[in-house]
């Protein structure tokens, strides 16, 4: 297959395969599902199941799978194969039953304490709304994942479900404002990925990196970022042949996989897709993580997904666009021409800004990872402070509106000098602050704080719901008002102004922000634990339920099962070091000690002049660090052992960030001395240098 066109899709079972495989009358019933989520019947399910099965059978598939994406973090699913016997043969079997509904043994996934041990069914549901697929000779069936009694263990369910909320409440709202036409919006998703890539041989030399997904130990080289030489430089060989068949893979998949440069570290780079509904780039955001690995196996490389593999230089985040079109086409945070007249672009960037600014802790916990915590706040990704940023004109549209000014914008000064060329609202003057944790960027806006391996269903849903939220207040308002236009416009300006505080067009990395941003009484979590302990503060579990996304004892398993996870993931990289610091790094220096101790005496031996000097200096510094290094390896072994304790998960957790954290903090930074003075030849570990300018 050498045409791209031919090639985009194959691998799925789309719109136009649906077109061709299924009889007029189950097409358009399963269509009906898809575009409006109406229900479907069984009937319908057997005949799609059919076609699907003759597809991926043809196709060269013996099993299917329901993809499923559970609390743990990665996806999860379970094969089954078509086979089915028929006398003393087998046929190639597939029912609209299967279709719909597996039921993987739950048992083992997290669920919080929701489900009790003896209840370990748990079920999965096709989302017809995103396409079946086939990887490795398996059909995989994207599915949502809750319990026997309907408790929701996924994250793809709620997604769902405040996507259809949102529709619902921005389909009122539009109604109010005289768009009777519209009848469903659409959430859109684009989300940027970043990732390392390195050589596979590294790696493999790499515990830390193996059981933890980032180096505990590592000097940093003598070169890092600082000459900023890698963002956007030409792609190395090795590394363009990876991303051409990353790109085909992707594509034949249907993710519209679309740039691809060299990001600011060495061997950091970027995949964007084109965005598509915020549920099949959920999911195709998942899939994309997991070719990128794939395909690296077969360079011999590795794909690094995690938020921080590298001390001193920068870590890896996504940035989700997010906007929302409806049914009609339209853009509903496209301000247009002249949005200082559009009404409807007003309120609805009204309703996200209150949103963004009553639920800013929900923004900040949903980024919120082991990983993540390395950047935020770390002084280069997004700070931990949730601000908006809106650009100069729609800055300036928005002051306007605050202080009843007439809004003059940069374009219409320039339009009545007879100049002015720009088709449309200034989309370049709204992209200048990369500082932003969430930023207007012309028709959309940016959250940029996510971690790199982050699923992006938790910020989108959140996202969604806050913003239903606030759109069904405004519905509230404006429903029954005489005057639409004057009410609408005074609600614009009460709520701009009420919430104004979250808007904040300056630099995120500067101490006076961090000041500023204390003075306007906006949250700044450093950490998970500190950040998880206002998750199920009571405006959040209203918001969950009353908009029906998740229940209260569904938020109170999420939360348990999140600060359980931080613990375990803290416990996995104290554990990991002790193991690299004990049976590695000290008999490493010691040997290297002795050496040198041998030297001593061997040219004692042989001349009293001879000068000792270098030798003796350099032992009588490693022996001082090797005594800290053993007693900070004792400390942060003590203190696994106090956690193991502790049997209240909040606290646990927070023992872990400012107890384990803090001297394995400690543990490495003299282990990272050692390295810079170690012979290279005994160190156990790949430098930085070989790893980060390796491939
Ligand atoms: P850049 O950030 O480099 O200027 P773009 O703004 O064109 O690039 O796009 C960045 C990402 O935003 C892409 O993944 C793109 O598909 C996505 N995007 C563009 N428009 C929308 C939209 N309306 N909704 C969601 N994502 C969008
Ligand atoms: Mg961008």
């Amino acid at each position: 297959m050498s045409k791209v066109p031919e090639m985009f899709g194959s691998m799925v079972f789309n719109d136009k395969k649906m077109q061709e495989r299924l009889p007029k009358s189950t097409y358009s019933a399963l269509k009906k599902t898809i575009q409006n989520g109406e229900p479907l019947d069984l009937s319908v399910a057997n005949v799609v199941a059919n076609a699907m099965k003759d597809w991926a059978v043809e196709m060269g598939c013996t099993h299917y799978t329901h993809w499923f994406q559970p609390m743990t973090g990665v996806t999860a699913e379970k094969h089954d194969s078509f086979i089915c016997p028929d006398g003393d043969q087998v046929i190639m079997e597939f029912s609209g039953k299967e279709l719909i509904k597996g039921e993987p043994d739950a048992s083992s996934f997290p669920s919080g304490g929701i489900r009790a041990t003896f209840e370990a069914r748990g079920y999965t549901t096709w989302d017809p709304t995103s396409p079946a697929f086939i990887r490795d000779t398996t059909l995989y069936i994207p599915t949502a994942f809750c319990s026997y009694t309907g408790e929701v263990l996924d994250k793809k369910t709620p997604l769902l479900r405040s996507m259809e909320r949102l529709s619902s409440e921005a389909v009122k709202v539009l109604h109010v404002l005289g768009k009777k036409n519209v009848t469903r919006v659409t959430t859109t998703v684009g989300p940027e990925q970043e990732y390392f890539l390195i050589d596979k041989e590294m790696y493999d030399r790499r515990p830390d990196l193996i059981y933890t997904g980032r180096t505990l130990f590592g000097a940093k080289a003598p070169k890092g970022q600082e000459l900023d030489d890698h963002y956007f430089g030409s792609i190395k060989t090795r590394v363009a042949a990876y991303m051409k068949e990353l790109d085909e893979e992707l594509w034949k998949l249907g993710v519209l996989a679309k740039t691809k440069h060299n990001e600011v570290a060495p061997s950091q780079h970027e995949l964007a897709p084109i965005f598509s509904t915020a549920n099949i780039a959920t999911d195709h955001n998942e899939l994309c993580m997991e070719i990128m690995r794939k395909v690296a196996e077969r360079h011999g490389l590795v794909c690094l997904l995690h938020e921080k593999p590298f001390a001193g230089v920068n870590g890896s985040g996504k940035h989700n666009n997010w906007s929302i079109t409806t049914n009609t086409g339209e853009n509903l945070l496209d301000p247009g021409k002249h949005p200082e007249d559009n009404m409807q672009f007003q309120l609805f960037l009204a309703a996200i800004v209150k949103a963004v600014d009553e639920y800013q802790d929900l923004l900040r916990i949903t980024v919120a990872s082991a990983g993540n915590d390395h950047r935020l706040g770390a002084n280069e990704a997004p700070p931990a402070i949730i601000s908006m940023y809106l650009g100069d004109d729609l800055g300036a549209l928005v002051e306007s509106i605050i202080d009843g000014r007439e809004y003059r914008s940069h374009a219409k000064a320039k339009m009545e000098t007879g100049v002015d060329v720009l088709p449309d609202f200034r989309k370049d003057t709204s992209d200048r602050n990369r500082t932003s944790p969430f930023a207007f960027t012309g028709n959309k806006f940016e959250f940029r704080a996510l971690g790199s391996s982050l699923n992006i269903a938790c910020p989108n849903y959140m996202l969604n719901t806050m913003v239903a939220e606030e759109l069904s207040r405004f519905y509230e308002v404006l429903k029954d008002v005489p005057d639409t236009d004057a009410a609408v416009k005074d609600l614009i300006k009460k709520t701009l102004t009420a919430h104004q505080r979250i808007i904040f067009n300056g630099d995120n990395y500067t101490d006076a922000w961090i000041e500023e941003a204390a003075r306007r009484g906006l949250c700044n979590y450093q950490s998970l634990p500190e950040a998880f302990a206002h998750y199920t503060d009571r405006k959040n579990i209203d918001l969950f339920v009353r908009n029906g996304i998740v229940s209260e004892a569904e938020m109170r398993a999420r939360y348990d099962i999140e600060l359980e996870h931080y613990a375990k993931l803290l416990k996995i990289e104290a554990m990991t070091m002790l193991d690299m610091a004990k049976k590695n790094i000290v008999p490493a220096v010691m040997s290297f000690m002795k050496e040198l101790a041998e030297t001593i005496s061997l040219k004692r031996g042989v001349s009293d002049s001879l000068s000792v000097y270098a030798e003796e200096s350099l032992l009588q510094r490693l022996s001082d660090r090797m005594e800290a290094f053993v007693k900070k390896t004792a400390a942060l072994e003590e203190a696994v052992v106090q956690a193991d304790q502790c049997d209240d998960l909040p606290a646990c957790a927070m023992y872990f960030r400012e107890t384990v954290f803090e001297r394995m903090e400690e543990l490495r930074t003299v282990a990272d001395e050692m390295e810079s003075e170690t012979d290279a030849a005994v160190w156990p570990y790949p430098s930085y240098g070989e790893i980060l300018f390796g491939v």
